[in-house]
């Protein structure tokens, strides 16, 4: 999966609802940047160099899959939507919204357009000020120095006091910590453990992921299914119980709910399409004593994709073992899991279908996912 990486923005607003400028600023930001890990207070602070209103400065953390100058144009695209004009005159003036990069990780850069640090961050209490709250013992790659020390020895006079309103974070329109257990589950291929991974990173949940790469039993199954697919299943039922049970009972104290990218009950799907109907009896039995008293998720999620997205994934991650999977195969399993979930009314099951998304690559249709999943 992409990794993120941190970058520091400052926003400042002195024009229309200055509040108001700074919560859609991050709104914005939240949309189309990234999570929004840190939120400074909100300072008022003289208008430095021009005659104009007051300025709301505050400063940001956001964790970004885009590279620095993708994010400056987001930036410039957010500004001009919530209303700054061009510039009218070539020094300072008013502005509904200005949004600069401070830092980008420890990179330096110094382009036409784009200067990380930037290069007046040092001279400005306006921005070191809200920066401390959130990056105090961050170092400046250029200098060498803290945010703090940087603070410390700037000359900038300016009053800067802080106000009694604080921006509001957009993740928590999200409420995952509602839940314990969530569970992702779906097709081979449809993206449940990319979006398990995305969900504990971005919500602090702690991750459960199935361990199926190191099961022996996998590629022969998929040469010869007959002759291995009791044994392909015994073994995910020992593997998988062993697993869930150590996960579930080590609490971590630090994560707020646990995420998983299977449900136990895929054993049961599966092996109800691999089995001939008296070996899959058989597992059955086997199946309900082992997991009598497995802890269940409070929320299922079920991550429908059409064959042909699912074929086109499956060939993207390139498994050699999973290279001849056939459509009939996917659509069998396809049809074994909404049977199941029809037949579990007490269950809290979301089936969500992703077909003609793409969660991993846009976070347009990611936040389109998590707000499907949180929808009531
Ligand atoms: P200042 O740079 O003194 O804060 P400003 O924010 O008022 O001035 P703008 O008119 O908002 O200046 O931006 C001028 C140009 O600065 C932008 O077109 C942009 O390309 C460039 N720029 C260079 N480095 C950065 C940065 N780190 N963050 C934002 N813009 C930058
Ligand atoms: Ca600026
Ligand atoms: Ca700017």
């Amino acid at each position: 999966m992409t990794s993120t990486n941190s970058v520091y923005i400052a926003l400042g607003s002195n024009k229309g609802n200055k509040l108001q400028n700074l919560q859609l600023a991050l709104d914005a930001i939240y949309n189309s940047i990234g999570v929004i890990s840190k939120i400074s207070k909100v300072y008022t602070t003289p208008a430095l160099g021009f005659d104009g209103d007051d300025f709301y400065n505050a400063c940001i953390t956001v964790e970004t899959e885009l590279k620095p100058r993708k994010i400056l144009k987001e930036l410039q695209s957010i500004e001009s939507k919530l209303g700054r004009a061009k510039k009218t005159t070539t020094g300072y003036e008013s502005r509904e919204l200005d949004l600069d990069i401070l830092l980008y990780k420890d990179k330096i850069i110094n382009e036409k357009r784009l200067v990380v640090p930037h290069p007046k961050m040092q001279t400005r209490k306006f921005v070191l000020q809200p920066l401390y709250d959130i990056a105090k013992d961050i170092e400046h790659p250029v200098f060498k120095k803290t945010i703090q020390l940087l603070l410390e020895e700037c000359e900038d006079e300016s009053v800067i006091e802080p106000i009694k309103i604080w921006l509001k974070n957009p993740k928590i329109k999200f409420r995952f910590s509602d839940y314990n257990f969530i569970a992702i589950e779906g097709n081979i291929g449809a993206g449940k453990t990319s979006l398990a991974k995305k969900i504990a990173k971005d919500f602090n949940a702690k991750l459960i992921l199935e361990r199926f790469a190191d099961n022996p039993f996998l590629p022969k199954f998929y040469k010869k299914p007959k002759r291995y697919a009791f044994t392909l299943e015994m073994s995910f039922l020992a593997d998988r119980y062993q697993q869930i049970s150590d996960d579930l009972s080590q609490l971590d104290l630090f994560k707020d709910f646990m995420v998983s990218d299977y449900d136990v009950n895929k054993s049961l799907i599966f092996s109800k399409v691999t089995l001939p109907e008296d070996e899959f009896r058989l597992y059955r039995k086997l199946f309900y004593q082992v997991y009598k008293d497995i802890a269940k998720p409070d929320l299922y999620i079920y991550l429908y994709q059409n064959t042909e997205r699912l074929q086109k994934n499956i060939k993207k991650r390139g498994r050699n073992y999973e290279k001849d999977i056939k459509d009939e195969y996917l659509e069998k399993i396809n049809s074994g899991y909404l049977e199941f979930l029809k037949s579990q009314p007490d269950m809290n099951v979301k089936i969500i279908d992703i077909s003609d998304k793409d969660f991993v690559k846009s976070r347009a249709d990611y936040l389109w996912l998590l707000n499907e999943i949180s929808k009531h």
